[in-house]
């Protein structure tokens, strides 16, 4: 069974932007795949519709087998990484970290854990009481990435997770997804506008434009066919 499923999904915002036409998909459980398309091509709408961040106007996002119309955001089996790390400033990176297991109503043996895994995981163990303006961009993009492996989802969604990153620190980081991609084996559907960072990244890659998926298959098919 796919872990993620999209049935002739669509979605025009009240402005008349018909920013997803019928997009059906399945995304196999522990597949890193990554959506590439060009800006306003409807991929951070879609990854929003999958997050419960926004309604379909048509359509059903299917999770296991199950429609989550209905089921709210933090009640879905998946974390969202954007652009900007978002991080509260107010809080150490510990506290950044405890904060996305929250909504798990873990214990707090359990919660702890969660936090010391990320943070190993990422590297993170010497910047855990730090605040986040004490960090580089790449720090805290690490951070959350580690907030949102804490809670162990099922599915990570990436919307630009690199694009406001130095070359060098991208392909550091790019390095660190796919590891942790095999180290962890969940599903990972990551949104990038930039085709060789789609190509470096993707096991499976989905190609959208003008918010209609063009093709969906493994890097190698899609780009090196004679
Ligand atoms: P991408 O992530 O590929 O850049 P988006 O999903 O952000 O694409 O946008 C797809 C289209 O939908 C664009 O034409 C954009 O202007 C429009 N759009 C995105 N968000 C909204 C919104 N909240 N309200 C109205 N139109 C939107
Ligand atoms: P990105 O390309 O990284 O997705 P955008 O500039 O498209 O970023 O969108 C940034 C935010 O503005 C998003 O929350 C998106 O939904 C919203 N947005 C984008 N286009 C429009 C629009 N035409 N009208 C209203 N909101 C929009």
């Amino acid at each position: 069974m796919p872990t993620l499923e999209l049935r002739h999904l669509s979605k025009t915002y009240p402005n008349g932007a018909a920013a997803v036409r019928d997009v059906s998909l399945q995304l196999p459980a522990g597949v890193l795949a990554v959506m590439v398309g060009p800006s306003g091509s409807g991929k951070s709408t879609l990854l929003r519709l999958i997050a419960g961040l926004e309604r379909a106007t048509s359509g059903e996002v299917l999770f296991d087998g199950t429609a989550l119309s209905g089921v709210p955001p933090h009640r879905r089996d998946l974390a969202m990484l954007f652009q900007q790390p978002a991080l509260y400033p107010y809080l150490s990176v510990r506290g950044n970290l405890a904060h996305g297991v929250k909504p798990l109503r873990l214990g707090r043996g359990e919660a702890d854990h969660r936090v010391a895994e990320a943070a190993r995981l990422l590297g993170l163990e010497p910047l855990l009481d730090r605040r986040p303006q004490e960090l580089s961009g790449g720090e805290a993009q690490r951070v959350a990435l580690g907030r949102a492996l804490a809670r162990r989802p099922r599915l990570l969604l990436l919307d630009e997770p690199l694009a406001s990153l130095d070359a060098a620190l991208r392909g550091e980081l790019r390095g660190e997804l796919r590891r942790l991609h095999a180290a962890l084996g969940g599903t990972m559907l990551c949104v990038t506008h930039d085709q060789s960072e789609a190509l470096a990244l993707a096991d499976l890659l989905v190609v959208i434009n003008e918010g209609t998926l063009q093709q969906v298959g493994p890097p190698q098919e899609l780009y090196e066919r004679p």
